[in-house]
């Protein structure tokens, strides 16, 4: 009798069981179904590291950015990976700044890190914006690194065009003082490196003042644009860098040009604005538009300043202008 109430006990508990767990696995479907969807419907790519053993994880987003065909995780360590990282100047990112490398060795979080991801191919650099975070394993040391990130390209774009429009001179299109600034800088440096001749040329246009009062400010602009577009033809070599200096005023640099290819150049630019035949009643010599060039040469040591070079060049331009304008006049002569 005994038995028997025990046994239909029994039957009970293991139905009773038997429900419970249906339910556990209905529930645990569930949340699978939910996190399946979360993982896939999520704008954000997201990746996790394993130290060891490298990319163990990452959802659809994380793979179109890193540009990675369909397929389960590779198994490959994460010493190779198909992509590289590029800094947000666009230079290669060395290994040790990748966010996951930072994270593993410094045991912290890495937030709102911009990252360029270098894709095979074609592909253009995907620009992201990146936060990692360390997982710690069971001896407290971090064992995978979750990273996730947000596609900004769309927004880098948009900023690369704002900073190209700022540095180009809107009548004009050359580039303008600043990026001139920022051109000269550079090559400077690389001529103090390599011990290289530097060239500069300034130029201004003749009696222009004279060219607005006459003929109005709006064939002033044209003329400028005319005047800059006839120089631009006039240079040959992609190192010759030509920007409007200020009003009528333009700026050559020559990299790598001694004193008397910088002279034979200038001496172009100065007849090829004449040959425009523009012309000028209050130019009492030629009649038309012309300029007055001044130029500097150098090789830069360590210590040298670009200055110094700026105020030479413009020294010689203001002879050009005393000793009857339309000509070149070299610094020092
Ligand atoms: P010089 O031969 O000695 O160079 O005399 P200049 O008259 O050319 O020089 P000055 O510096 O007296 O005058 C420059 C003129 O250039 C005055 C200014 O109105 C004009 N200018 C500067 N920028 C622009 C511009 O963007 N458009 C027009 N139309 N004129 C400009
Ligand atoms: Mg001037
Ligand atoms: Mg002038």
């Amino acid at each position: 009798m005994m038995e028997d109430v025990h046994s239909a006990d029994h039957g009970h508990d293991v139905n009773r069981l038997i429900q419970e767990l249906t339910a556990c696995r209905v529930a645990l479907e569930n949340v699978d179904a939910l996190q399946q969807t979360f993982w896939k419907t999520l704008r954000v790519g997201v990746a996790i590291h394993d130290a060891e053993t490298g990319v163990v994880a990452r959802n659809d987003v994380a793979r179109q950015l890193l540009g990675i065909a369909d397929g389960p995780a590779p198994r490959t360590p994460s010493e190779n990976p198909a992509w590289r990282l590029a800094r947000e100047d666009g230079s290669e990112m060395p290994r040790e700044e990748y966010p996951v490398n930072i994270v593993l060795r410094t045991g912290r979080t890495l937030d709102n890190y911009i990252v360029g991801i270098i894709r095979g191919g074609e592909d253009p650099i995907a620009w992201v914006l990146v936060n990692a975070a360390p997982v710690a394993g069971g001896n407290g040391g971090v064992t995978r690194v979750v990273v996730t990130f947000v596609d900004i390209s769309e927004r880098m774009q948009v900023e690369e065009r704002l900073r190209l429009l700022a540095e180009k001179d809107a009548l004009t299109e050359l580039p303008n003082r600043r990026a001139f600034g920022d051109i000269l800088d550079r090559e400077w440096r690389l001529a103090v490196r390599y011990n290289l001749p530097v060239s500069l040329v300034m130029i201004d246009i003749d009696f222009f003042k004279a060219y607005n009062d006459q003929y109005g400010h709006l064939a002033g602009d044209e003329c400028l644009i005319r005047v800059s577009g006839t120089m631009v033809n006039a240079l040959r070599r992609p190192t010759d860098f030509l920007a409007r200096y200020g009003g009528e005023e333009f700026v050559l640099l020559l990299q790598n040009t001694d004193i008397n290819g910088a002279v034979t150049i200038a001496e172009e630019l100065r007849e090829c604005v004449e040959k425009l035949q523009i012309p000028h009643a209050g130019s009492p010599a030629t009649g038309c538009v012309t300029i007055s060039l001044g130029v500097a040469q150098t090789s830069p040591k360590r210590d040298a300043r670009i200055s110094e070079l700026l105020l030479d060049a413009d020294n010689a331009l203001y002879r050009a202008k005393y000793l009857g304008k339309n000509q070149v006049v070299v610094a020092g002569e």
